[in-house]
């Protein structure tokens, strides 16, 4: 696919999901602006998008601070330009038993996966509404915000909370022709040092644990505008997972 004439905004793209989305958006052509709390790792992520030909710039940015990511936005437009695509990929996953979690603990996590996809999306449709650029965003949600374990009630509704903030967005910023959408990654083995089992691969209905291309697959899909007609959508890319029913015996 050909990201040329794009310049893709990933946060927390200084490992996992978003480092690989970062490379693999450069590979395609895009221009890549990355923003994490790692600095190290995102100053990595960019000297091999570079080494690799590609052109990619890092900002340190708190997502679930306000003041950081106005700061971000300032920065980038002085430094960059105008972004055509936003990958809201930032996300913390704290689990905790319900009774034990702390309003401090809830607020974190809502603050960090939610409230800054709205700031930034808000943000940066205000420019492309104001220069009437096609713009496009991701947000990045969980197979968790249909699915649950006990324990995961601030992460769930955080995801939950980015699968409906998809559509209402979409429905808002629609008469500026930009178009927003999830994913809901299932289990993505981002960790070099976890090699999973054979169980792990087996129990998905694909046999095996999703990697970071099914996201950046997905991604690309989404961004690209020959797809204008998916719009407001979440994609579930768990390996069939969600699909699977399962009765204990
Ligand atoms: P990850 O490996 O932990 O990477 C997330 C990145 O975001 C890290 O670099 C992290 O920095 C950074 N970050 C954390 N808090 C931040 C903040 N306040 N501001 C800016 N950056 C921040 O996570 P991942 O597994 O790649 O997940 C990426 C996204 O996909 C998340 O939204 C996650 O919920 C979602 N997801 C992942 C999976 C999966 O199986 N991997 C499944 C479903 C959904 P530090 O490392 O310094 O904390």
């Amino acid at each position: 696919m050909d990201f040329t004439k794009d310049t893709v905004l990933i946060t927390g793209a200084s490992n996992g999901i978003g480092r690989g989305l970062a490379l693999d958006y450069a590979k395609q052509g895009a221009k890549v602006v990355a923003c994490d709390i790692d600095d190290q790792h995102g100053r990595q992520l960019i000297a091999e998008i570079r080494k690799n030909g590609g052109e990619g710039y890092y900002f340190h940015c708190d997502v679930s601070d306000p003041e950081s990511i106005e700061n971000l936005l300032k920065k980038i437009e002085e430094s960059v330009g105008t972004m055509t695509i936003l990958i809201n990929n930032a996300g913390i996953s704290e689990f905790k038993n319900v009774f034990e979690l702390e309003l401090e603990e809830w607020d974190e996590i809502i603050n960090t996966n939610l409230r800054s996809a709205f700031l930034l999306s808000k943000e940066i449709s205000r420019t492309w509404k104001e220069k009437n650029i096609s713009g496009r965003i991701v947000n990045m949600a969980s197979t968790r915000a249909f699915m649950s374990e006990p324990g995961s009630e601030g992460y769930a509704a955080s995801k939950g909370g980015l699968v409906a903030l998809t559509h209402a967005l979409a429905t808002s910023l629609s008469p500026y022709h930009i178009r927003v959408n999830s994913i809901s990654p299932g289990w993505i083995n981002t960790s070099p040092d976890y090699v999973p089992r054979d169980i792990d691969h087996e129990q998905h209905l694909s046999n095996r644990v999703g990697q970071v291309q099914d996201i950046s697959k997905a991604c690309f899909y989404l961004t690209d505008p020959e797809n204008g007609f998916v719009n407001g959508e979440n994609i579930i890319v768990d390996g069939g997972m969600t699909k699977k029913m399962i009765y204990e015996h």
